[in-house]
């Protein structure tokens, strides 16, 4: 007999991952309960594009649609199917016997089957201004808002593979872009430098620093000012927008020490699968993906995390 004090399936966090796992799961007639956050690491209940206005590459919404309204229907559509959504961050995880253990601070829930869908945060510079323009010109996702930009001049500040990406995807739709880096070299691999440096629209700014983003009295990015680390030179570079690219963190802190991960601090999942190092718990989304990192990736993997708990639950006689 199952013992109907412990959840089939526990799904932490409600971005597009958790909440299509949410759906799934809820479809399957798992019961699921989704602690969909409050506040965790700056992220907040329908996650990342909470943080962003129009969303014009998620399929089904030729007029765009808001992040906001976007994950409002998500939202909606879990909820309508049947999952249990509570606000809360979930403070603590046992994965090491089963039932699962997670707590929301002394509360604790029983779970068969956990889907981890926690995300990854953008990191940014840290300066006043930057905060103040988000999404009016500052982004931290190329693919997401480069198309805005179309035919105008930008700015990528990092120096890693992400940086190198960036810079090359916005030369294919930017008149011109500049890539600010702070040390003397890059630090991306071999080829991916290579391509930066032969692009005749990528002009490299080495041993620079963004100190200020511009022009919040008029609401938008209109140029960034640039420091040279080794002068103190400053000048000021006309952009229509910032792309930062330095790296996210994943949303990993719960699962140190009980579920494996990659060097970068990702989870690691079994190639082709949802399927962790711990049998029963799954993990969906940008937690997980440090390559591809859209809604529809994180949307298609929730999907898989659902499935694939499913069928283990099955295996064992739940659901
Ligand atoms: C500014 C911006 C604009 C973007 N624009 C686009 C776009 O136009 N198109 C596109 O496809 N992608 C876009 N992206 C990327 C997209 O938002 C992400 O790829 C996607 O949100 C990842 O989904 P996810 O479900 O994996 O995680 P997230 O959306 O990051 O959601 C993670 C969830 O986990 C919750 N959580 C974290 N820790 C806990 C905890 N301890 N307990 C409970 N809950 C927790 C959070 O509250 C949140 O609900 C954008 C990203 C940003 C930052």
């Amino acid at each position: 007999m199952s013992d109907p004090s412990v959840r089939n399936v526990v799904i932490i966090g409600s971005g597009p991952a958790g909440l299509t796992a949410s759906i799934y799961a809820a479809r399957a007639n798992l019961k699921p309960l989704c602690f969909e956050g409050f506040s965790a690491g700056g992220l907040i209940p329908g996650g990342q594009l909470m943080f962003t206005t129009e969303v014009e590459n998620y399929p089904g919404f030729p007029d765009k649609v808001t992040g906001q309204d976007l994950m409002q229907r998500f939202r909606d559509q879990a909820e309508h199917q049947g999952t249990e959504l509570v606000t809360s961050d979930v403070t603590k995880v046992d994965l090491s016997q089963r039932p699962f253990k997670v707590w929301v601070d002394d509360e604790l829930t029983l779970a068969r089957a956990v889907i981890v869908a926690t995300g990854a945060r953008a990191n940014y510079v840290g300066l006043p201004n930057e905060e103040k323009l988000k999404n009016k010109g500052v982004s931290a996702c190329a693919v997401c808002d480069g198309a805005l930009y179309r035919g105008q001049s930008v700015a990528v500040v990092g120096g890693g593979d992400t940086a190198m990406e960036e810079a090359t995807y916005l030369s294919g739709l930017c008149g011109s872009v500049t890539l600010i880096h702070r040390r003397d070299e890059f630090r991306a691999s071999k080829s991916m430098i290579q391509r930066v440096l032969d692009n005749p629209r990528i002009k490299v700014l080495y041993s620079h620093v963004v100190d200020d983003v511009l022009d919040v009295s008029e609401d938008k990015v209109t140029a960034v000012v640039v420091r040279n680390v080794k002068t103190g030179d400053k000048t000021t570079v006309p952009v229509q927008a910032l792309f930062v690219a330095i790296g996210h963190t994943p949303m990993t802190e719960l699962f140190v020490g009980q579920l494996d991960t990659h060097p970068n601090g990702y989870l690691k999942t079994d190639p082709g699968t949802t399927r962790t190092s711990v049998s029963g718990v799954f993990a969906a989304g940008d937690v997980q993906d440090w390559t591809f990192r859209q809604a529809i990736t994180a949307a298609g993997t929730g999907c898989m995390a659902a499935l694939e708990a499913e069928r283990f639950l099955a295996a064992e006689g739940h659901g």
